[in-house]
């Protein structure tokens, strides 16, 4: 049986009509015949979060060329090693789907999500701003030709040799939270535009940011005086509802709150003009958040308020895939299971299961000479295996439990999708494994190819 059914986040209308995979983006691993074959009684994958047919066929070929050029027996040291293919496309679709459905809030992309060099081109090139943490971060934006104006540098807490950096480059836009802050703003960097940083309850969010991060209302009104009274130059109010929100309730309640502080900010006598609501935002609840989110905005806050964003995962999620090497197993003789040890754990890319509180799911690329990326069944089956990562660290577990529709061998392959969140950003070079993943590129989107190559 054979069930293919397109995904209802990739509008029919924003793939290219008779564009051919080949010709929006050419392959340097289009090849002679594959010796593979696909498992013609399996299912295909119904829908992966993101995503769209014609992406998944150019992600499944990328694949297929990629570890066909794998001779296990006979590759160079790290030959095998975990490589990722992104989809640029699926960044495009997601920028006009985040036009679509939140046409009043302009993004600024965390850069920390995803640094990839190729989404941030891209991204810059669609006209959208960055959210930056650090000086590199700045430097990184700014060598790609962005202007300063569409940085904001969104960290409350600040080295002062960064402020400092921030007025040399002209970075205006930050946050603060705290009394402190402002007086080490007044010192390096007074002409700054301020954003007051606010608490936010993201007790639901997947990662928190609150214990560490934000002002309560109990303290705005406070900071807002001093701030006029240093002489400076607040110019909006910002909050993050943690990051992986579930669902719209914590996007209102603090919309609500940025009122009320700009109604403080008014009465202490401040023109503040811009709202920033954060990130947070998932790819698969994208649309039920916006619809909720951009009403209470709009009740809230008249049209003469701008209002930006920091969506860093929602961009990046869904655009990678990353494919794993199975270097070793074990047998258990008395348990009917295996362990599988790949070269990728949590001190590389899977770094995301303890950072970012991921749940991996690992799929079967390949076993022999068969192909499974895109069937539902590679995550499923009669074979129960735990999954382990390179190094030689007992913490470095993928998952404790899987199963697996073969007992996959020595020079298999497995892959994980929707890997672009909060992955490479953090992977570790530990033990002298993977830092630095190779990524291939392809293009779903002609619009976004023609971007990148002008
Ligand atoms: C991490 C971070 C973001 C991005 O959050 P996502 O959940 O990935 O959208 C945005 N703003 C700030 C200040 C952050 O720390």
């Amino acid at each position: 049986m054979t069930e293919v059914e397109t995904n209802a986040v990739c509008p029919p209308s924003l793939i290219p009509r008779g564009v051919q995979a080949d010709h929006a983006c050419p392959s340097p691993y289009a090849v002679a015949p594959l010796p593979m074959t696909v498992d013609t009684n399996a299912r295909v994958k119904a829908s992966a979060v993101g995503g769209c047919l014609h992406g998944q066929a150019l992600i499944s070929r990328a694949l297929r060329n990629r570890v066909n050029r794998v001779d296990n027996d006979s590759c160079s040291p790290g030959g095998e090693d975990p490589f990722f293919v992104a989809d640029i496309g699926e960044v495009y679709r997601q920028h006009v789907r985040w036009k679509v459905n939140l046409p009043r809030v302009e993004p600024f992309y965390a850069v920390k999500c995803n640094p990839d060099l190729t989404v941030l081109k891209l991204l810059a090139r669609l006209g959208t701003g960055f959210d930056c943490a650090s000086k590199k971060e700045m430097d990184l934006i700014m060598s790609l030709g962005v202007p300063p104006s569409r940085i904001i540098y969104a960290h409350p807490c600040k080295a002062s040799s960064f402020i400092r950096y921030a007025s040399q480059r002209d970075v205006r836009k930050m946050t603060f939270d705290n009394a402190e802050e402002l007086y080490k703003i007044k010192r390096y960097f007074p002409e700054a535009e301020l954003f007051l940083r606010i608490v936010t309850d993201d007790s639901e969010s997947l990662c928190q940011f609150s214990m560490k991060y934000g002002a309560s209302l109990n303290h705005t009104a406070d900071l807002l005086q001093l701030a006029k009274d240093l002489e400076l130059n607040v110019v909006g109010v910002s909050f993050h509802v943690g990051s992986g929100a579930v669902g719209a309730k914590p996007f209102v309640h603090a919309v609500h709150s940025a009122r009320t502080v700009f109604d403080q900010a008014e009465a202490v006598g401040m023109n503040v003009t811009t709202l920033d609501i954060g990130g947070g935002f998932g790819v698969d609840n994208f649309e039920s958040i916006a619809e909720v989110l951009g009403p209470a905005i709009d009740e809230c806050f008249p049209s003469t308020v701008r209002v930006v964003a920091e969506p860093g995962r929602y961009y990046v999620a869904s655009a990678f895939t990353l494919a794993c090497h199975v270097i070793a197993r074990r047998e258990l003789p008395h348990h009917a299971s295996y362990m599988l040890y790949l070269n990728d754990g949590v001190y590389g890319n899977m770094n995301c299961i303890l950072f970012d509180h991921q749940q991996p799911i690992v799929r079967a690329l390949t076993h022999g000479n068969r192909y499974m990326y895109g069937l539902l069944d590679n995550c499923e089956g009669p074979v129960t295996a735990s999954v382990w990562g390179p190094t030689c660290d007992g913490i470095d577990c993928i998952t404790r439990e899987c199963q697996l529709p073969y007992a996959l061998d020595v020079g298999d392959w497995v892959y994980f999708d929707n890997f672009g969140a909060y992955t490479m950003s953090a992977a570790t070079g530990f033990n002298g494994f993977n830092d630095n993943c190779e990524v291939l590129y392809v293009c779903s989107e002609n619009a976004a190819n023609k971007l990148l190559s002008e």
